[in-house]
């Protein structure tokens, strides 16, 4: 059943969570919403000077204390936010406490005794969509946002936040509506038909349209990668200079460490930040162990590792020349799905003068070939270059997709393809002079699929499905 967003969508219920990380910290925040929180905290609370009522908006230093026994929980500053200038649009209340789980738990068992139940994850942020406060690709950015582990793709989450995508969703829609309400007017006035559907004029609005969805997908192929990050495996005979590279790279671009986000937090991962793209290093305790041979390594091993990289650094000793075991390694890897995206390495320059890289060339035929040397750090910034083109592919004229300032996600992802496909059938609908209200279907289609982007007739599946996502407390 289509969830309408309602402005006037209130809950009946008073949520509530701790708003910070687990762990010790200097503040930790108590975040309640919902029609009790005034009074919830009014309870709960004991003002330095004594005060009538709390005006809205603004920070009270006092206690909280456990109303029966009269016992202190803490010593805090609270604030009480009236509706509907709030993170929900409903009354909330914020209560800033010593970052102590201990405390943080115990005053949220009173805040619970006092008629508030525990907030699901992302309940806050689902609260201010069904409120109307933000759209749901808006509500999406928060998730994105807490969840960036680069500069850029924080940065995509922000634009995404501050209603980049909403906006340029709404743009697209506003083309659509104007050409379907061209073709209405042609059905109301069949006889008028052939004049009214210039087939011309209407097949390049819709060929603008096409190409700003277009445009978005292309963004939500460059999302996913400063989203999600990729993985990349390094690769070579023993002795090449692997484990040296992988902690040259360690050092100097170490991400972040943050749990991936759908996964549960003891599964932390390494990444390492190539200029901005989140480059997940895949076993590299495996990989550290320099004194296998290859066989010992197993050609089935590499092979494992290689289709589950989304690039591959394969890397070779330049101060010798190829050895056999180089080629017997490169050739299987070569075979995987993965080929596309080898990186050929050329490690130990500096035991060379005069380093000439097109002794390899002929043995990597088509492959981009990155002189460097470990040891060193020569090179690692070309290698940087060369790992982001790799993975990053820039559109025509070396359009940047990121430039449109979101990041679709895959549920966007999804929406952008089904609309764009409407628009396709609607345009060859109008070329093949079909009659117009089976055109309007197809148009409708598309401005169906847009609909769903911005949360307009979104499911309530769909949305238990993107808040689920959130951690409690946002
Ligand atoms: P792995 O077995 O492929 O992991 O290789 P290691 O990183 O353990 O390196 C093997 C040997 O090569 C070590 O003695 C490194 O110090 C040396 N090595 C690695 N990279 C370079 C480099 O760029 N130049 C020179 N001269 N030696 C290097």
């Amino acid at each position: 059943m289509p969830t309408a967003r309602d402005p006037a969508h209130t809950s009946e219920e008073t949520i509530a969570a701790i708003a910070t990380p687990p762990g010790a910290g200097g503040i930790g925040i108590i975040r309640i919403s919902g029609p009790l929180s005034r009074s919830i905290l009014s309870r709960l609370f004991t003002p330095r000077k004594p005060l009538s009522s709390f005006a809205s908006h603004r920070m009270y230093y006092g206690w909280m204390t456990e109303p029966e026994s009269g016992q202190l929980l803490d010593e805090v500053l609270a604030v009480f936010m009236e509706a509907p200038n709030t993170y929900t649009r409903e009354d909330v209340v914020e209560i800033h406490c010593h970052g102590s789980y201990l405390i943080l738990e115990q005053i949220l068992r009173q805040v619970f005794h006092s008629g508030a139940r525990p907030a699901q994850p992302g309940e806050f942020t689902k609260r201010a969509f069904l409120n109307g406060r933000i759209d749901l690709t808006r509500a999406e950015a928060v998730v994105d946002l807490l969840s960036a582990r680069t500069g850029p793709a924080l940065d995509l989450a922000f634009g995404q936040l501050q209603g980049h995508l909403h906006q340029q969703v709404m743009d697209i829609r506003e083309a659509l509506l104007g050409v379907r309400a061209v073709i209405e007017v042609a059905i109301d006035f069949p006889e008028d038909e052939a004049e009214i559907l210039d087939s011309a004029i209407l097949g390049n609005r819709l060929i603008a349209v096409e190409s700003a969805l277009q445009r978005l997908l292309a963004a939500a192929d460059h999302g996913k990668i400063f989203r999600e990050g990729i993985s990349a495996v390094i690769l070579g005979r023993p002795n090449v200079g692997k484990s040296s590279l992988l902690n040259t790279l360690l050092r100097e671009e170490r991400a972040l460490v943050t749990p991936v986000p759908g996964t549960t937090r003891d599964t932390i991962e390494e990444y390492v930040d190539i200029r901005g793209v989140p480059v997940r290093l895949i076993d590299t305790a495996g990989i550290r162990e320099t004194t296998e041979a290859v066989e010992e390594l197993g050609i089935q091993r590499a092979r494992a590792k290689s289709a589950e990289a989304d690039l591959i650094l394969f890397l070779v000793d330049g101060s010798v020349p190829l050895q056999e075991e180089d080629r017997t390694l490169y050739a299987s890897i070569n075979t995987t799905d993965c080929q596309g995206s080898v990186l050929v390495v050329i490690n130990k320059t500096d035991l060379v003068s005069g380093f000439d890289l097109t002794h390899f060339s002929g043995d990597f035929p088509g492959q981009t070939l990155v002189p460097i040397s470990a040891r060193n750090h020569d090179g690692i910034d070309a290698l940087r270059d060369a790992v982001f083109a790799a993975v990053v592919s820039r559109g025509e004229g070396g359009l940047n997709p990121g430039d449109v300032g979101c990041a679709p996600n895959v549920r966007h992802r999804a929406a952008l393809d089904a609309a764009l496909e409407g628009c396709l059938r609607a345009r060859k609908g109008l070329e093949g002079n079909q009659p117009p209200d089976l055109v309007a279907v197809d148009l409708q289609a598309a401005l169906g699929s847009l609909a769903d982007i911005v949360g307009e007739t979104t499911t309530e599946d769909m949305l238990d499905m993107i808040f689920e996502r959130f951690c409690i407390g946002k």
